[in-house]
């Protein structure tokens, strides 16, 4: 007997099957509403902190962080969340505090910053092409994997990916000054936003602070380059992707901190012969095993990367 692949549909609702299974067993959580904590961290500069762990019905998916910038057209909005309800609670405090949304950029194509966008498909949604591409082509994978592990927090939640690609440059919005950089090295596409009125930088998950990078889609050597560049702006202060305000150069040093000791911790354990599991069972690199998502972002980040560095210490059998 044959088995057909389950069609799309089937996919998504045995992504609600789950979550109706797994409600069962942890009834706890009563209304699902987020309560959005704005504040201003900046001259018109509105940050929302996400929670430091790893995606969970917990948190609702509000893990990464959200800034609003304030123009004379309304807010800009740099990410919407992981949840079609998040973006909804979002798109409240823009219109009844900022006047209104005059545009929304999603920094790259991982779902916890972009599944929100469902509340803003009437204004313009903008991303690097390539973030546009790698939403279009993941995001209903992303949904269903998320429908998983939220729940009822998702219901309703389809993916909306960014609309309009932009390029890096300077870019004027309701009399709002900011500046598109174009990166790579966290996805193959990363935007990080310089406002220039305040010199805070907005840096996507360029940036982590206190809580594990997560690298399915890294390039560390990239990503390092990437973070040279941030450096040269100088800003005067830098929201992560995850993690709190920087005043301080912290969210730089550590993030490259955490690239290196990782890139380094994985040769060594492939030069070592170990395997995966071995590399797993040691545990995150000491000095950052007490961050937000640790050890389960190391063990993911292992089993990400651990492919190319095997890859790239193992001779080629057969080779010249
Ligand atoms: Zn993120």
């Amino acid at each position: 007997m044959t088995r057909r692949a389950p069609s799309r549909r089937q996919v998504l609702l045995g992504g609600v099957a789950i979550a109706a299974a797994s409600s069962l067993v942890r009834p706890a959580r009563a209304a699902s509403t987020y309560a959005l904590n704005p504040f201003e961290v900046a001259g018109g500069v509105w940050m929302i902190e996400g929670a430091q762990e790893s995606l969970d019905a917990a948190n609702g998916g509000a893990i990464c962080n959200i800034v609003l910038l304030e123009t004379d057209a309304g807010a800009v909005i740099v990410d919407t969340g992981s949840t079609a309800r998040f973006g909804a609670a979002l798109r409240a405090f823009a219109d009844q505090r900022l006047g209104g949304v005059a545009a929304v950029f999603n920094t790259h194509h991982h779902p916890d910053h972009w599944l929100g966008n469902q509340a803003f498909t009437d204004r313009p949604i903008k991303a690097l092409a390539d973030s546009k591409a790698a939403a279009e082509a993941n995001g209903a994978d992303y949904a269903t994997a998320l429908y998983a592990i939220l729940g009822n927090w998702m219901t309703g939640t389809a993916p909306h990916p960014p609309a309009q690609a932009v390029a890096p440059g300077p870019v004027v919005i309701g009399g709002r000054a900011l500046r598109l950089i174009g990166e790579a090295g966290h996805t193959g596409a990363d935007l990080a936003i310089l406002d220039e009125e305040t010199g805070t930088l907005v840096a996507g998950d360029l940036l982590f602070l206190d809580r594990a990078p997560s690298l399915p889609d890294a390039d560390i050597a990239a990503w390092k380059r990437a973070l040279e560049r941030l450096a040269d702006l100088n800003p005067a202060g830098v929201v992560p992707g995850h993690g709190p305000l920087d005043r301080t150069g912290a969210a730089l040093a550590q993030t490259r901190a955490y690239l290196e000791g990782f890139d380094d911790r994985m040769k060594r354990a492939v030069t070592r012969g170990l395997s995966p599991m071995e590399a797993i069972l040691a545990g995150p690199m000491p000095e950052f095993a007490a961050m937000g998502a640790n050890p389960e972002e190391y063990h993911r980040s292992v089993v990400q990367r651990w492919t190319e560095y095997e890859s790239e210490a193992l001779p080629v059998v057969g080779g010249a």
